[in-house]
């Protein structure tokens, strides 16, 4: 009888990028031949992949450590809150390792020296495309690691580092072995998309023997040729973000801008080291609706940042109501250890800062919904997620898996996962839409 394969237990928590680094690990630890256990009793050891960007997170996964050593008692660490001091060891002295982000080398390191690998020449025999976390029909493509900005309330630099890009033809074949495999949407991430390339200074790499430019707009545009669809998220406010626009015109790219715009006060986003004209933000904007006119744009800010003044916040609102944005999520400030942000004057109440969070959140409630109503009696293309036997539940090129909102068909029970379907808009409320097949 063969040896029993050594079980590796995984516990994945955070962001995008964490599930991206999470899936290298996974796909490395089946690669040599270990096996993914779906339970702490018959993992030989268990790595928890954690998140540290805020104090609920660092709570969770401090708790999801204590868990696995409770429950299995051989426990590596890696992620972000790795990366924060010896706050893990503090809590849990015992956990075997702690490593950083993107720290596949070192964790792998860890595994083999406390759960030495089988030799076994037919136990690398996993699908090309390795192992994801998503279901088979999306997958996020990561394209670059750190950031060279410093945003006061931001500690992922400190955590993560300046700006490191994957080389194109690298990222290029990814997704294209992703999408031989089946991957119907990719999903392009980093911490600062439209940075791509700016450590390597643009550099020429290749492509299937082609050169190809280390560099948002020419990625955007080769990604477009792989007959998936491609969204690009966290798309930092640079002026070249205008160059994808006409690629989401000709249907080359989703038009869909995930965009963080932060607040729209030039006193607070200096005080956030962040771009600061809002007049040049809105005639962008317009600009953008002119040559791509369904484009669908997604942003984030912060409420109840410290200095914020009454008219600070009214002019956020009035932006708001400008701007016309599609999708958008707001925070209540909420200090981060060791971010900048935290040695600024006149930090608001908490009551203060939920307030106006949830002000905003009211004033865009009705602007999501007048924007989505838009679609009623449109014929779209969705891509189907999920299928009961009450109907299916897709999304659109307007929405992103897991942020965004979802397309309820009720005669689609018969379509299948992955599948693009045309639907007829029939309702919409400030979230989701209704549709039937077209
Ligand atoms: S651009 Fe994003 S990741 Fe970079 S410092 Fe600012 S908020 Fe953090």
């Amino acid at each position: 009888m063969s040896k029993a394969l050594p079980q590796v237990g995984f516990v994945s928590l955070g962001c995008p990028k964490a599930s991206s680094d999470a899936e290298r690990i996974l796909t490395q630890l089946r690669a040599e031949g270990y096996e993914i256990s779906g339970s702490y009793q018959d993992a030989d050891l268990v790595v928890v992949n954690t998140c540290g960007f805020i104090d609920a997170a660092v709570e969770e996964s401090l708790d999801a450590i204590g868990e696995a050593l409770a429950e299995n008692g051989k426990v590596i660490v890696t992620g972000c809150l790795g990366a924060k001091g010896s706050v893990v060891r503090d809590t849990h002295p015992s956990v075997l390792a702690v490593t950083g982000p993107h720290a596949l080398d070192e964790v792998m390191e860890a595994v083999h020296a406390h759960l030495p690998k089988l030799h076994d020449p037919y136990t690398d025999l996993i699908p090309p495309q390795g192992i994801r976390l998503t279901p088979d029909h999306y997958a996020y493509l990561k394209i670059s690691e750190g950031c060279n900005h410093r945003c006061s309330f931001c500690i992922i630099p400190s955590l993560r580092g300046d700006l490191v890009s994957r080389p194109v033809g690298e990222v290029m074949s990814e997704a294209e072995r992703l999408v031989e495999a089946g991957v119907k949407e990719l999903l392009v991430i980093s911490q600062d998309t439209s940075a791509y390339g700016v450590d390597v200074k643009y550099r020429t790499g290749f492509w299937n023997g082609r050169p190809l430019k280390t560099r948002m707009t020419e990625l955007a545009s080769a990604l477009g040729e792989l007959g998936a669809w491609v969204r690009l998220h966290y798309v930092y406010p640079y002026p070249h973000v205008d160059e994808v626009i006409p690629l989401m015109a000709e249907g080359r790219i989703l038009p869909y801008l995930d965009i963080p715009f932060q607040h729209a006060s030039p006193a607070i986003l200096k005080a956030m080291r962040r771009p600061g004209n809002i007049e040049n933000t809105l005639e962008r904007i317009r600009g953008w609706r002119e040559i791509c006119p369904d484009i669908v744009i997604r942003s984030t800010f912060i409420a109840g940042f410290p200095g914020e003044t009454d008219e600070d916040f009214q002019m956020l609102l009035d932006f708001l109501e400008e701007a016309q944005l599609d999708r958008v999520g707001c925070f209540a400030y909420s200090p981060v250890e060791g971010a900048a942000a935290n040695e600024l004057p006149g930090a608001l109440p908490e009551a203060v800062r939920q307030e106006r969070q949830a002000i905003f959140m009211e004033t865009q409630a009705d602007i999501s919904a007048a924007r989505l109503a838009r679609h009623i009696d449109r014929t779209m293309t969705v891509l189907v997620d999920e299928v009961t036997e009450e109907g299916a539940v897709a999304r659109s090129y307007a929405d992103a898996p897991e942020i965004d909102g979802l397309v309820y068909i009720a005669d689609g029970d018969q379509l299948q996962v992955g599948d693009f379907v045309e639907v007829l808009i029939t309702d919409s409320d400030q979230h989701d839409l209704w549709a039937q097949l077209a």
